[in-house]
């Protein structure tokens, strides 16, 4: 069977990670700004590692400057996951991209996102949701202005607050102000742990940040005690294969642990990250586990049963989905 057409549920997608590169070229054309060595010959984004990445992504992003420019990427973005079976998604948003942490001007970009999202979800029957994100690289400072930013805008659609950005520069805790915010603001919570940072990143998460779900966290399997707490306690991993791989975490599928976390118990999720970086969806996701691992729809099925019940949405919203998923085309 293809696996593009089966119901899919993704939480971990940067929202600017996932602009389709046609999109990002033709706003570049629009501005006329010059993107030289962002792009391949075939059209694709060009790095060659990780350092590269980060400056590739940067360049490529920084096309997109006003809240009509993050309404257009939402219809990109959404377009291309429905396309993919993707009928549930939360996205990384970061106030310090979408009006440099100002509130007035996050209100003004996350109006912007939330009535594009709202016309594809009319349109092509994807659902999305926000989680606020701050940028670990830019200090616990910025990321309390996140946070407050995060707290005001906290509601049925805001519905988490996480952090991204580079894992190895400082310490989990040293964002614990932020994350105690957004919980007090009725927030879920996530975090980068266990890709670029150890096991011990993973349970630094665990201890300091109380987080819900960790993205990433598939360096804990470098720690047997550490995955029998993941699985003891629930604690959801956004797994995001083929962008490990992509990065050099891993040489190959096969030799990625997200097979042996799951048969250890832990509730593993599958999710794209930058999908257009990475040349990935989460249908070429789920082709290249079902080759590595001979994963059935059995497996398939329990893995997106797992990003629902870890869906940072309201019950209502997840009710709504559980019959999508159970094929109810009336609730659709
Ligand atoms: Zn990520």
């Amino acid at each position: 069977m293809s696996w593009r057409s089966f119901p899919k549920i993704e939480l971990h997608l940067h929202h600017e990670g996932a602009a389709p590169p046609a999109f990002i070229r033709g706003l570049a054309q629009e501005k006329s700004v010059n993107l030289a060595g962002v792009f391949a010959e075939d059209g694709s984004y060009a790095f060659r590692d990780f350092a590269h990445f980060l400056q590739v992504y940067e360049a490529a992003t920084s096309v997109l400057k006003t809240p009509d420019d993050y309404a257009r990427l939402t219809l990109a973005v959404l377009e291309q996951s429905a396309e993919q079976g993707v009928i549930y998604c939360e996205s990384f948003l970061s106030p310090d991209f979408c009006g440099g942490r100002d509130l007035g001007a996050w209100r003004e970009y996350l109006a912007a996102i939330r009535e594009a999202a709202a016309r594809a979800e009319a349109q092509m029957g994807i659902t999305l949701r926000g989680i606020v994100t701050c940028i670990r690289h830019f200090g616990p400072d910025k990321a309390r202005e996140t946070a407050l930013c995060a707290a005001e805008t906290a509601g049925d659609w805001i519905v988490g607050f996480g952090m991204g950005g580079d894992e190895t520069r400082g310490k989990q805790g040293d964002f614990a102000w932020a994350f105690d915010c957004a919980r007090e603001a009725g927030l879920k919570l996530t975090t980068h742990a266990g890709e670029f940072g150890g096991p011990a990143s993973v349970a630094q998460a665990l201890d300091d940040l109380r987080v819900d779900r960790i993205g990433h966290g598939v360096r804990a399997i470098e720690d047997p005690a550490l995955v029998d707490r993941l699985a003891a306690t629930g604690t959801v991993l956004e797994v995001c294969p083929l962008s490990n791989i992509a990065l050099g975490l891993y040489p190959q599928m096969r030799a990625h642990p997200v097979e042996r976390l799951r048969a250890a118990g832990v509730r593993v999720t599958i999710n794209t990250d930058d999908p257009p970086f990475f040349h990935t969806s989460m249908t070429r996701e789920f082709d290249a586990l079902e080759r590595a691992f001979d994963w059935d729809e059995g497996v398939f099925d329990q893995l997106v049963h797992n990003a629902l019940d870890a869906a940072f949405c309201d019950d209502a919203t997840r009710g709504k989905l559980a019959k999508r998923l159970a094929g109810d085309a009336d609730s659709a």
